[in-house]
């Protein structure tokens, strides 16, 4: 399988190569047409196999395709992560792959002083990379609201679990629209992550690397 066998547009496609790719590694080539299909997915990986381009790829085209800013306060994706340096990483593949399609992404972590992110967030973003204890935050001020929301990835969902992260993910998801997307990665499937899993997603593609 070629990238350019995987239904992404042109200018993902360009920043790709730009970063030297040829070939999707095993969870990208799954990945990527399922979620251009509009599944939902269940992916089982590690990390180093690819999985941050699986899941941002899809996502740029999403909200490439999209003809209308988000509102005031509004996102229309949403990434959940463990860790700021997982938020890092994840915002720099965002950058490299969305070099050509430029979507606007806040950075939303714990231990970061909040003032910037509320500022970030105030104009509406494509994108926001968030930690979940400082998403609820910010939506109880009513600095951020999700229900524009109808993409969202839960990244290294085992890891969020294990920092205890898993109430704070369940009123997130209870707080999303209906109508949506949903993508969950994680590296094992304890019976918490099945359960969520069975909770928030509707009838996922399953894919183990
Ligand atoms: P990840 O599993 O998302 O943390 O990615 C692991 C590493 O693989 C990162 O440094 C990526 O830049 C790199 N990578 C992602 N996709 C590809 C690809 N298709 N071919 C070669 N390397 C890749």
């Amino acid at each position: 399988t070629l990238f350019d066998d995987l239904g992404l547009a042109e200018p993902l496609l360009r920043a790709v190569k730009a970063e030297g790719y040829t070939h999707p590694t095993p969870i990208q080539a799954q990945v990527i047409p399922a979620l251009l299909a509009g599944r939902d997915v269940v992916g089982i990986a590690q990390t180093g196999t690819g999985k941050t381009a699986a899941f941002v790829l899809p996502l740029l085209q999403a909200v490439a395709a999209r003809t209308r800013r988000p509102a005031a306060r509004r996102c229309h994706a949403l990434v959940l992560v463990p860790t700021r340096e997982l938020a890092g990483q994840v915002a720099d593949s965002v950058r490299a792959y969305g070099r050509h399609t430029r979507p606007s992404v806040a950075v939303v972590i714990g231990g970061a002083r909040p003032g910037p992110q509320i500022r970030a967030l105030a104009g509406g973003v494509d994108l926001v990379i968030a930690t979940p204890g400082r998403l609820l935050d910010h939506m109880s001020t009513g600095a951020v609201s999700l229900d524009a929301t109808d993409t969202v990835v839960l990244d290294e969902a085992d890891q969020m679990l294990d920092l205890g992260f898993m109430p704070a993910i369940r009123r997130v998801m209870a707080a999303l629209p209906k109508e949506r997307r949903t993508v969950l990665l994680s590296a094992t499937m304890p019976k918490p992550i099945r359960a969520l899993a069975a909770d928030f997603l509707t009838d996922p593609a399953e894919i183990s690397v």
